[in-house]
């Protein structure tokens, strides 16, 4: 049989060249200036590494100043190095990786940072490679197989670091993630017992649900991880409460940071943790929507439907079937913009899929035409990692700009990065 080599279909992010060339130029260029001097017909992604940096400062003083914890980044939400390094520039130590490619990439980027392999369902050379090759010591499991499988792998190495995931009750976040990972609660509290038998570290995790609105549900979570604890009788080192802190969308003005921060301080202190105990938390989105937007351009209008040059198989997979809405303003940098009321307007994306399709709204001025651009914001997240190749729109660049994002989350304190 032949060997089958790995390609990646998609290209990746090409650099704007002429922003980049000029330092000056990088470090004041605003998104118009930018479809200005690009007049992009590719979708262009804007990275702000300033908002990204402040947004990250704000978050881990506020979780240090809660519970004195680590924050752990997740890498999946935005892999791209310029926005990993603005992270590590606002003070981000710990990564939360889930497979041997972000490993890798953070190894090679960060030396000296702290991963930790937080999928709860591992290959057996994943696991291999990560202890061995890449000194990850702390991994997450949600089933004795799975914790099996863990000690054959290292050679039952004596200084792992083994977190026990506990599945929630469905919960009410945007996307619900209770079905797919972690242990029932009576399973959890015999996981924790077995993992205190064969490891110097022991923890238990667990995650709400992404672009959780609710306060709230971290503190009902906490108190289910406190009976856990409790029957098993085992003393921890570590509580992990996971990912899914959110951020404002059109229409969606999550409570401030430190609302969830006082619910996850008030449910920890309940639970009379030993002193040595680390509270660890895994945000995505909330450190890394704000932080990027994407500039598309208008290829044809019909009536109130703009089909545009990138859709649900590119960077805007959540505007589809999820039906995520993302601010919106249009950009005409040649010509004078007509102070036109707003109307609703929904999109087609390129490709000739008719699922290819974001019904919005998206709230632009009553004139837009084809040749005019639109920035759509807080895209940081789980938007340019989704691209795909799919009809061969795999072309995209990425500029990076000064400007603060288009919607703000209540609670982040981004002084230091206005333009
Ligand atoms: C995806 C994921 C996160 C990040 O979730 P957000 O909702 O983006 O904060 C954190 N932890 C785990 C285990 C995840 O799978």
């Amino acid at each position: 049989m032949g060997f089958i080599r790995s390609r990646s279909a998609v290209a990746p992010l090409r650099r704007g060249i002429p922003v980049q060339a000029s330092a000056v130029a990088t470090r004041r260029t605003s998104v118009v200036q930018a479809v200005a001097m690009h007049q992009p017909e590719d979708p262009m992604h804007c990275i702000r590494p300033g908002v990204l940096k402040d947004t990250a400062r704000s978050f881990v003083a506020a979780f240090d100043q809660a519970v004195a914890g680590d924050v752990l980044y997740a890498v999946k939400c935005n892999p791209e190095p310029a926005v990993l390094r603005a992270l590590w520039d606002g003070g981000v130590r710990h990564f939360d990786v889930a497979s041997p490619g972000e490993i890798r990439l953070i190894r090679q980027m960060f030396p000296d940072a702290e991963l930790h392999y937080m999928h709860p369902v591992k290959g057996r050379q994943a696991i291999r490679a990560a202890y061995q090759q890449y000194g990850v010591r702390d991994f997450v499991l949600d089933s004795m197989e799975e914790l099996q499988k863990i000690l054959e792998e290292t050679g039952d190495a004596q200084d792992l670091g083994l977190v026990v995931r506990l599945a929630l009750p469905k919960g009410n976040a945007v996307y619900d993630l209770s079905g797919k990972f972690g242990a029932a609660f009576d399973d959890a509290v015999e996981l924790l017992r077995a993992v205190r038998m064969v490891a110097p570290k022991v923890g238990l995790s667990f995650h709400v649900g992404s672009q959780m609105l609710d306060p709230a549900a971290y503190e009902r979570a906490l108190e289910l991880a406190g009976r856990v604890i409790a029957e098993s009788g085992v003393v921890i080192d570590v509580l992990d409460v996971g990912g899914g802190f959110p951020v404002s969308y059109p229409g969606v003005t999550p409570p401030p940071l430190g609302d969830f921060m006082a619910a996850v301080a008030r449910g920890v202190a309940r639970l009379d943790l030993p002193a040595h105990c680390r509270v660890w938390c895994e945000p995505g989105r909330a450190l890394v929507a704000p932080g990027v937007s994407l500039v598309v351009q208008v290829i044809k209008r019909r009536g109130n439907e703009l089909f545009i040059n990138d859709g649900v198989y590119g960077a805007l997979s959540d505007a589809g079937v999820p039906g995520f809405r993302f601010p919106a303003r249009m950009i005409r940098p040649f010509a004078a913009m007509a102070d036109a009321p707003l109307e609703a307007f929904s999109f087609y994306g390129p490709t000739c899929d008719s699922a290819d399709k974001m019904n919005g709204p998206f709230h632009l001025p009553a004139d837009i035409r084809a040749g005019d651009w639109i920035e759509l914001g807080q895209l940081g997240a789980y938007g340019s990692c989704l691209r795909t190749a799919f009809n061969g729109f795999d072309q995209a660049r990425v500029v990076e700009v000064f400007d603060r994002p288009l919607l703000e989350t209540p609670g982040y304190d981004l002084e230091t990065c206005a333009a």
